[in-house]
């Protein structure tokens, strides 16, 4: 490949939760030069989108095929000794709870350059996507980050009383622990009406959060992947809610139009918080049989009016124009008719006011 940066070299980048314009500029600009792309099967497609067109892409994590941690960091030293650019691209921050201090530190080991592009993480992005200020001063300044989920030789090792004394706690990978988490912060002295925000596929389309107090964490019953914010600050969500509070949200359209015209619709209704399924039913293409095309176009001038019926047979002519070696001054002294502004704003750009819309 070409205009490549020689030399091995790996780019621990962080995806961010989901949405996938919250990868930072910086992790995009890597993307695009890697030759090689490590990434979890969670990794949002749309992402990878933006990997060089020629990049391998390696899938490590999709069970039950999945790579073992030892197995990944010897892949990523395995390539960039190989002299070539890798992406490892991991969900979040490659930081926090994301073992990329492991990747880092082998890579290290053997001398393979490496760089750490950060990501927005999900405590920040559930948080921000929720409508919940992680800190406001308002509700105290302290804020605590942690996982449900500790090695199986160090389970319990939390400081239940320090983290109790948090005015913001934020569980990651405390989807199936929650009655117990909250059992050990109530032991330690936090407050049973404290409310506790569970934020489901934070950033997606089909994004959840619901709002329950701790005294009642024993009973719910949440499937990963989930954020879990517990303090006052949670309160604030039900003036601040926004991406939930989306006309659209959590609804699914598909859209049925071919792909060339489906841009447009698309944005609007991903912006009023639809998830947009592209399902065109119909394409359009220029014809098989191109005769009479090419007839009518030799013919033109002979012609007292042109009637355009649509926009896309405004390009599919003038592109029948030019392949005939013609430009518009063959439509002479006809008139040019059009069925819809859309079809004479086409005409239009070809430079052509139309006689009659
Ligand atoms: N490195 C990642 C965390 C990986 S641990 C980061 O910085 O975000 C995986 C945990 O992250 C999940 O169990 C869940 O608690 C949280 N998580 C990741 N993506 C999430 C999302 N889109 N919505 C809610 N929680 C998410």
């Amino acid at each position: 490949m070409t205009g490549r940066v020689t030399g091995g070299r790996v780019y621990l980048v962080g995806a961010g939760p989901w949405q996938p314009d919250l990868l930072t500029v910086r992790g995009q600009t890597v993307l695009g030069r890697a030759e090689v792309v490590v990434h979890d099967y969670l990794a949002n497609p749309a992402i990878l989108e933006w990997a060089h067109p020629e990049a391998e892409l390696i899938c490590v994590g999709r069970p039950p095929s999945r790579l073992s941690q030892a197995e990944i960091n010897a892949l990523l030293v395995e390539r960039g000794l190989a002299g070539q650019c890798v992406v490892r691209l991991k969900g979040g921050d490659p930081f926090v709870f994301g073992r990329g201090g492991e990747e880092a530190e082998a890579l290290r080991d053997v001398g393979v350059p490496f760089e750490i592009v950060p990501g927005v993480t999900a405590a920040i992005a559930a948080a921000a996507f929720a409508g919940i200020p992680v800190t406001d001063r308002r509700f105290g300044s302290t804020l605590a980050i942690c996982t449900g989920h500790q090695r199986a030789d160090a389970d319990d090792s939390l400081d239940w009383p320090a983290l109790a004394r948090m005015d913001t706690l934020v569980v990651y990978m405390g989807a199936r622990r929650l009655g117990a988490i909250a059992e050990q912060l109530m032991a330690a002295g936090k407050a049973p009406h404290t409310p506790v925000a569970i934020v489901r596929w934070a950033t997606r389309p089909d994004q959840s959060t619901e709002v329950i107090r701790l005294d009642a964490c024993a009973a719910a019953v949440v499937r990963p992947p989930a954020t879990v914010i517990i303090g006052q600050v949670v309160e604030l969500r039900t003036r601040i809610a926004w991406f939930e509070a989306r006309a659209l949200h959590g609804l699914r359209v598909v859209i049925t139009r071919s792909q060339a015209t489906q841009a447009g619709v698309n944005a609007r209704l991903a912006e009023l918080g639809a998830e947009v399924v592209q399902l065109p039913t119909i394409a359009i293409a220029g014809l098989s049989e191109t005769a009479p095309v090419q007839a009518a176009v030799g013919a033109l001038a002979s012609y007292d009016w042109i009637l355009f019926t649509s926009a896309n047979g405004v390009r599919h002519f003038f592109a029948a124009l030019r392949a005939a070696g013609l430009d518009p001054r063959a439509f002479a002294t006809a008139r040019l008719g059009c069925i819809g502004p859309a079809t004479a704003r086409c005409l239009d750009e070809h430079g052509l006011r139309a006689d009659l819309v």
